[in-house]
C-alpha cells in the first residue's frame, strides 16, 4: 500500500472547521486516489471518499485557474 500522497491530490477544505488538512485512513489505491474515507486532521470530521473526490475536483479547478493557460 502506498502511503505517500500522490502529487495530483490537493487537500480538500473541511465543511465543518474550514481547515484544509486531510488524513487518509487507508492509504491510496492503484488509481492514486484515497482507498477509504478521508478525515479532517483538525476536527476529525469524516469526508467520506465520495465527498473528498467531489471536493478534490473543485480544488483542481481552483488551482487550474490560478495557473491558467496563457497567463504568466
Ligand atoms: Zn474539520
Amino acid at each position: 500500500m502506498n502511503k505517500d500522497t500522490p502529487n495530483n491530490l490537493y487537500p480538500v477544505t473541511c465543511g465543518v472547521c474550514g481547515e484544509s488538512q486531510n488524513t487518509m485512513n487507508g492509504g491510496f489505491g492503484t488509481d492514486g486516489l484515497p482507498a477509504q474515507d478521508v478525515n479532517c486532521m483538525v476536527c476529525g470530521h469524516t469526508f467520506g471518499r465520495e465527498k473528498y473526490l467531489s471536493g478534490l475536483e473543485v480544488r483542481r479547478q481552483e488551482f487550474a485557474r490560478l495557473s491558467g493557460p496563457g497567463e504568466t
